[in-house]
């Protein structure tokens, strides 16, 4: 079976590693989220593809979802002494090396998605991951300069865009986000690979990732989302909003952006039945499942929280079962 996800950081890794387990046979291409990527000390940090890669190849700190296990932070405590920042970006000496080598194979003049299977090449995540474009797309979110003591904040206050890493990681999205732009996305094309591989799929799951910075950001390159909705399989897609709330991080602050509330049946909508066929909700989230199903998705409440890969591994077989439903 030829099964695609479209994934962000975390929640695409974790689900990732459920359906591994789930589907041992399965032949799995990841295409990941790039609108996360930023350029620090003028290397290129790509968080979301590397999230995949650590935690399918056994390298991720467990605990923080992120990052290398065992990590070390000298090389930041240097450029610190150094007065260079930013130092709200955690990067440690491990995961130092990765942005290294991935930077200095683009500037060799190697493409995103060539660079991406040269690291897998030593993590071996038992996937295909592709990067969702070769072209910069970078996530802006659109912020009030008076909510953050901006002294460039005129009489009434102004509004500006920031990197969407400053916003999630330095501003804890403590702050109103009004729009999420992934800027540069309609001028890039899928990285070679993702169409074909959406073409070819047997079904499409969307794991528990932002609908909006993740899977959106995804969803925004030209000819994903017809892709996608015109391949004629099962698409199947797992809620991240459990009783009303994100399971981690601050995916309602943006989700407020796009004008969708935090559950998940308004998630549900906001993909759509010319999108989803199928979409599981948590336990507790049960009695949203008539609704979803009038509005032409097919629904069930199963248990959705992913606290270890047992219980990813049958959150992903619910997904594929699902998918079987919907196929009949
Ligand atoms: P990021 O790029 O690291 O933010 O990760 P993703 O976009 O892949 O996933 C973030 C989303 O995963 C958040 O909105 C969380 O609510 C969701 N999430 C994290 N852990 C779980 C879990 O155990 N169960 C569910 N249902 N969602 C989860
Ligand atoms: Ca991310």
């Amino acid at each position: 079976m030829r099964i695609v996800v479209l994934a962000g950081g975390i929640g695409g890794a974790r689900f990732l590693r459920g359906l591994k387990s789930a589907a041992p046979d399965a032949d799995i291409t990841v295409i990941g989220n790039t609108g996360d990527d930023i350029h620090l000390f003028g290397l290129k940090v790509c968080p979301d593809l590397d999230t995949v890669m650590y935690t399918l190849g056994g390298g991720i700190n467990e605990e923080q979802g992120w990052g290398r296990a065992g990590e070390s932070f000298t090389v930041k405590e240097e450029l610190a002494a150094y007065g260079v920042g930013p130092e709200w970006f955690g990067l440690g000496d491990r995961d130092f090396a990765t942005h290294i080598v991935r930077s200095q194979m683009m500037s060799a003049g190697y493409p995103l998605s060539t660079v991406t299977e040269a690291l897998c090449d030593r993590w071996k995540p038992g996937v295909r991951l592709l990067p969702m474009t070769d072209d910069r797309v970078e996530t802006h979110v659109l912020i009030d300069t008076a909510d953050i003591g901006d002294p460039a904040a005129g009489e009434g206050g102004g509004r500006k865009a920031v990197h969407f890493q400053e916003y999630w990681v330095r501003l804890r999205a403590s702050v109103p986000a009004h729009a999420v732009v992934p800027v540069g996305a309609d001028q890039s094309k899928p990285a070679p690979g993702v169409l074909e591989a959406i073409a070819e799929a047997d079904v499409v799951l969307f794991p528990p990732s932002n609908p909006v910075v993740s899977i959106g950001t995804i969803l925004a390159v030209p000819g994903v989302r017809e892709a996608i909705a015109d391949a004629g399989v099962p698409v199947v897609g797992l809620s991240p909003i459990v009783g009303d709330a994100p399971v981690r991080g601050m995916a309602d602050k943006v989700l407020a952006a796009v004008g969708v509330e935090a559950t998940a049946t308004a998630v549900a909508e906001h993909y759509g039945s010319g999108l989803l066929d199928g979409w599981l909700v948590d336990t507790v989230d049960a009695a949203a499942v008539p609704r979803i199903d009038t509005a032409g998705i097919r629904s069930k409440a199963v248990p959705l929280m992913m606290t270890d890969v047992e219980a990813a591994a049958r959150m992903a077989a619910e997904a594929l079962t699902l998918a079987e439903e919907v196929r009949a």
